[in-house]
This record gives C-alpha cells, sequence and structure tokens, in this order.
C-alpha cells in the first residue's frame, strides 16, 4: 500500500475534523482520506513539513495557505513532539496515538494560534475526546 502523505499539523486537525473545511470538495477528500485511514490502522502514512494529500484539494482561494511559514511552523512542531521528522513513515494508527499521547487540548491556544478553525472548539474537544478514550490514555 502506497503511503499517504499527511503534514504534521493535519495529525491535529483530523482529531477536530467534524465535515467543515475551506470547500465542499476540500472536505469530502479530507473525510475520504481519513475514511480510508481508518479503515486501515495499519495503512502507512508519509510524514511531511509541506503541502499534502489534504491540501490537495485546497480550493486556490486558499492555496497561498498551504504554503505559508506559520503551518509550516506547526508541521514541524507537531513532528517533533511526537518524535518525528518530514520524511519518517509509520502506521497511522501508531502516529495517531502519539499525537494524542504528546499534546494537551490547551496546547493549541499557542500552536494553533492563528488558525480561523480554533475559536470553534472543535479541535480541543476532538483531542480531549481521544485522551479519554481507556485505550489511549491509561
Ligand atoms: S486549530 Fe487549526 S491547525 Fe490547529 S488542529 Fe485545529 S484546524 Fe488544525
Amino acid at each position: 500500500m502506497e503511503p499517504v502523505a499527511i503534514r504534521g499539523h493535519h495529525l491535529l486537525c483530523a482529531l477536530g475534523f467534524r465535515g467543515a473545511g475551506y470547500s465542499p470538495a476540500f472536505v469530502e477528500n479530507m473525510a475520504a482520506i481519513l475514511r480510508r485511514l481508518d479503515a486501515t490502522p495499519a495503512a502507512p502514512v508519509l510524514l511531511v513539513d509541506a503541502p499534502d494529500s489534504i491540501c490537495a484539494a485546497c480550493p486556490s482561494s486558499h492555496a497561498d495557505h498551504c504554503t505559508e511559514a506559520s503551518p509550516l511552523q506547526r508541521d514541524r512542531a507537531v513532528l517533533s513532539a511526537i518524535g518525528h521528522a518530514s520524511g519518517d513513515t509509520a502506521p497511522w494508527d501508531e502516529i495517531r496515538t502519539e499525537v494524542v499521547r504528546a499534546f494537551d487540548p490547551g496546547d493549541l491556544n499557542l500552536l494553533c494560534a492563528n488558525c480561523p478553525w480554533l475559536p470553534y472548539g472543535y479541535c480541543q474537544e476532538g483531542l480531549d475526546r481521544r485522551r479519554k478514550q481507556r485505550d489511549v490514555i491509561s
């Protein structure tokens, strides 16, 4: 199975994803990727600090965002926190567990300070829910 490229900060975004996004095509693409990965937890993921498989459906009105310094720095911060670097490949389930262990919902206030989705609280709630799952946090 070909690895799916996922940028570091999208590992956090995925935890709070509930069908909102930059356009219907963007939402459908992100939902399809997450459905595939969740259906095959051992699927290999290529970790990157650059536009990824989710960015591939970003509408042109937002495309510049994908290459800006801020999301790239966020990618590197997330990858570093889970002991990985751009170019690493690991199973989806393992990476997701590492992200949930590495971050507290309050961390997003600083890490994602300029993200327009932060005030909705979806990501903090998604991370909190995962952290409370018995199989992730003992
Ligand atoms: S606040 Fe923005 S960057 Fe941070 S996890 Fe949520 S959607 Fe992703």
